[in-house]
């Protein structure tokens, strides 16, 4: 999913000490910024444990290490991918930490251009004095380390576009070289915001809807209406491989919960309502089957994969005869996307392949054309005809759940 930049490959010739991590809009969150960086540094810290990394907190950034020995070229690799894709980064890169001496940041800088420029490359020196006690202004620093790099290697330099930026951040203990930054995905650490409840299908939408709820810092668990006999049988499904590839790139767990689908579909067979109108009546049954799991868990919100037109029942009739069953707010993170835009993001985060594998759906059991413009108090007059309260009592008590992540 991250695509490291091309430049890197070089500039890990070069000898490094840590990976740098820097918080995505959470410097923005002023008093909050306590459990913000504490959730990131969790997470980051979940996600990077099988790299034997340990992440320090260094109030303004995270700074990851090996928890023993040097990084090798593939620890890094491996630490700079693993930590873009966590909620909240806005980039990590490779640092060489440096004494606060002018004589080791030229000797560092001279190095650095030496290894990863062309013959004749251009380049700046670019410097952030963190710590404003440092007795040389930044611009003051850039010029020195300039000169002594011009001197050396005859460089040209281009401060506008340089080919090679040589980057330092000085600090009250110590000053850093960075090395070519890998952006991040953005958002919140999850964790920050609430706890939601995912609808879960299997198929393209409702994956992608979870992993953008997550990145506006949410913890989410996943409910799964599926059609067998047994949960068991969902234990080696997609829907077990779709949570474990949204939660494990942000160093969460997730609770899978499974409820079966057949007694309201036993249901729906003795009721006879109108065909058009059963597959919204099976939505306002799972939305009411999750908004009681909501109250008795402490779930905020459900989401759902829901898009505004992209199927017959995803009218604007149809998603306010699903609201007009809930007691929780619905958050449809993909009401106004595009099909292209949501499988392109499935691409990206990596569910995309999963979601296409065969399933056994239980919305395809149900009548293929449904109504588009149902009327709400037909909705309801349909929905009276069957016992939908005992229906939620028993499904509800053949709920399972696993843990996963
Ligand atoms: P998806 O790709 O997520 O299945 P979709 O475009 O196919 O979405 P529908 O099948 O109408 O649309 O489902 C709309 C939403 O209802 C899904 O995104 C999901 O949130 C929820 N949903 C559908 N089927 C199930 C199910 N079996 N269990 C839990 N939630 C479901
Ligand atoms: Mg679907």
């Amino acid at each position: 999913m991250v695509t490291l930049p091309p430049e890197l490959e070089r500039w890990l010739a070069l000898s490094w000490d840590a990976v740098v991590v820097h918080f995505h809009e959470i410097a923005l969150k002023g008093g909050n910024r306590r459990p913000f960086t504490r959730a990131l540094q969790f997470n980051l810290q979940r996600v990077l444990a099988p790299l034997s990394a340990g992440v320090q907190d260094c109030f303004d950034r995270l700074l990851v290490v090996p928890v023993s020995g040097a990084p090798t070229t593939a620890w890094l690799k491996e630490t700079l991918s693993a930590a873009a894709q966590v909620f909240g980064v806005a980039y990590a890169a490779p640092v060489r930490i440096l004494p606060r001496d002018m004589d080791a940041l030229i000797a560092a800088a001279v190095e650095t251009y030496r290894t990863v420029a062309d013959a004749g490359a251009t380049f700046a020196v670019q410097v952030r004095r963190v710590d404003k006690n440092f007795p040389l202004t930044s611009q003051q620093v850039e010029r020195i380390i300039g000169e002594h790099i011009v001197a050396a290697t005859r460089a040209p330099v281009d401060l506008k576009a340089p080919a090679v930026a040589l980057r330092f951040r000085i600090y009250t203990d110590c000053a850093y070289l960075v090395g070519p930054k890998v952006p991040g995905v953005g958002g919140l650490p999850v964790g920050v915001t609430g706890r939601v409840l995912t609808l879960l299908s299997g198929g393209i939408d409702s994956a992608v809807a979870a992993w953008l709820i997550m990145r506006r810092g949410c913890v989410t668990d996943f409910l799964h209406f599926h059609a067998f006999p047994s949960a068991d049988e969902v234990r080696t499904s997609k829907i077990v491989a779709l949570v474990e590839r949204l939660v494990k790139p942000q160093g969460v767990r997730a609770r899978l919960l499974l409820v079966p689908y057949h007694a309201f579909q036993v249901a729906l067979l003795m009721a006879k309502v109108p065909a058009a109108l059963e597959l919204v009546l099976f939505r306002r049954f799972m939305v009411k089957v999750a908004c009681r799991i909501a109250q008795t868990r402490w779930y905020h919100a459900l989401v759902t994969g829901d898009n505004l037109g992209q199927v017959a029942s995803q009218t604007l009739e149809n998603l306010r005869a699903l609201d007009d069953a809930a007691s929780v707010p619905v958050f449809r993170p993909l009401l106004t996307y595009d099909k292209a835009e949501i499988i392109a993001l499935a691409q990206r985060i990596g569910t995309y392949d999963l979601s296409l594998l065969p399933y056994k759906d239980c919305c395809s059991l149900i009548a293929r054309h449904p109504e588009t413009r149902p009327k709400l108090d037909a909705v309801r007059g349909a929905e009276a005809r069957l016992p939908v309260d005992a229906l939620v009592e028993r499904t509800l008590s053949e709920l399972v759940v696993w843990q996963i992540g």
